[in-house]
């Protein structure tokens, strides 16, 4: 989930142009006397709908006509000579998403509890998005405009979710209609114009699982190497989703699908030279098995989809830890302290900071914080909320905390009950960190964990 991207939907209005949000000094930018609130509007006449239009119709051009709204109303004509690889200083606006025609049976919105901020409610299905953070699309609604922006503007690649390549359980998944949730022709300009696919199943028992994601694999895998990969994530569901007609993942269901996926995967392998079908890591976690080791992954396709993090985090904290093994821990920080996380990977960081402590003498522990907030099977890091960590304080232990930073919005230290960093930090009487997977060893070798971020 990109919240940050989604969040202006709530908020803006859509106008004309694109608006700047900033000027760098003394650039091309402040030459052209364009200041924050100012839209460009159009460009060689062409019209401008958001940063990306603005990149796409002034790369590589040296000879520039410039239609701007300032911000005090008057429209201005700005013409101009630069070099071609001159950048012109200008921050832009966030993209306004578009928003979603569907009612997916499984759709997150509907897990939300009434109280969650409004942007969680967004429900965004846009192209743009895709290209840029790796959003899931599901192109049903997609306009001939986007199918030929995606084209023209090389906005490669896209993340489709696809859920099922059987039209029946697709439309039944996606609560449209058969003629929306046929994507075939779509999938194929696209494919055909060199556009690359990333493409998503989530996985909801009884219904898109068995023959029908069997089936599913090989339609897409038939398309590989324009379809580069496919991630197979679980249905997640709140205490708030009370539909019945979705049935909760289990540990059983998740060690079924890990055994049936190994020999898909062996085939394709060797097909391939690829798996191409990859489960979420959460799969392996709740099944109880191991995470696969690294040449499963290849490139790490669809890491941001959790797809093959706790790998790559594993082998970088075991990375790390040979580092300090040949170069000294004296730089490491002994300061005793907390490293909150979700129960899912709980066990699986227990037993990488078990071996820190005991080989250099740090004092970390690690608390798997339930989730109250959302309650239902969500077990994930990202999703603990503020109220979540205060439940879990009496196991504080030492001077400072580590939170997963994903908790967090990406522009404010707020976390999705509401909640901000500093009254969580002000309660629990220490400071927070809020660090990503890849911050946590870095943090570990190397702040004073006495001041927060
Ligand atoms: S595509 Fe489905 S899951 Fe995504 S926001 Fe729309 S309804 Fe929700």
């Amino acid at each position: 989930m990109y919240e940050f991207a989604v969040a202006p939907a709530v908020t803006n209005i859509r106008r004309r142009g694109v608006e700047i949000s900033e000027v760098t000094p003394e650039s091309l930018g402040a030459e052209m006397d364009l200041e924050p609130g100012d839209r460009i509007i159009k460009v060689n006449g062409r019209v401008v709908r958001d940063y990306l239009d603005f990149r796409f119709h002034t790369a590589g051009e040296t000879e520039l006509l410039i239609e701007v709204r300032k911000k005090t109303g008057e429209d201005w004509e700005l013409e101009l000579e630069r070099a071609e690889d001159e950048d012109f200083g200008f921050s832009f606006d966030q993209i306004v998403p578009r928003q979603c025609a569907n009612e997916c049976l499984f759709c997150f919105c509907k897990g939300n509890p009434t109280d969650a901020r409004p942007s969680l409610f967004v429900r965004d299905e846009d192209i743009r998005l895709s290209f840029l953070y790796g959003n899931y699309t599901t192109l049903t609604s997609i306009t001939e405009d986007e199918l030929q922006r995606i084209i023209e503007q090389r906005l490669t690649p896209q993340y489709v979710s696809v859920h099922a390549t059987d039209l029946d359980v697709r439309a039944y998944l996606l609560g449209v209609d058969k003629e929306r949730a046929d994507i075939g022709e779509k999938l194929k300009r696209l494919l055909d114009a060199g556009i690359e696919i990333h493409a998503q199943v989530v996985l909801c028992p009884g219904i898109n699982d068995d023959e029908v994601l069997l089936k599913t694999i090989h339609d897409l895998a038939a398309e590989y190497p324009r379809i580069t990969s496919m991630a197979i994530v679980p249905l997640g569901l709140t205490r708030y989703n009370t539909d019945t007609r979705l049935t909760p993942v289990t540990p059983g269901f998740c060690r079924n699908v890990v055994h049936q996926l190994a020999t898909v995967q062996e085939q394709l392998r060797s097909r391939l030279g690829t798996n191409f079908a990859f489960l979420g890591d959460e799969i392996y976690l709740r099944a109880g098995l191991g995470i696969p080791g690294r040449s499963h992954y290849g490139e790490y396709p669809q890491i941001e989809d959790g797809v093959g993090m706790v790998r790559s985090f594993h082998d970088d904290f075991a990375r790390t830890i040979k580092r300090l093994e040949r170069n000294g821990a004296d730089h490491l920080s002994k300061s005793p302290g907390t490293i909150f996380t979700g129960t899912l990977f709980a066990p699986v960081l227990q037993k990488l900071i078990n071996k820190l402590n005991a080989r250099f003498h740090t004092q970390l522990s690690v608390v798997a914080v339930a989730n109250g907030y959302f309650g239902g099977d969500v077990s994930v890091a990202g999703l603990l909320t503020g109220r979540d960590l205060l439940a879990a304080s009496e196991q504080l232990e030492g001077e400072f905390a580590i939170i997963p930073k994903q908790m967090l919005k990406s522009d404010e230290a707020i976390m999705l009950d509401g909640m901000s960093t500093a009254a969580v930090e002000e309660k629990l009487g220490v400071p927070i960190h809020a660090v990503d997977l890849s911050g946590l060893t870095n943090l570990l070798l190397s702040v004073d964990t006495n001041q927060s971020d």
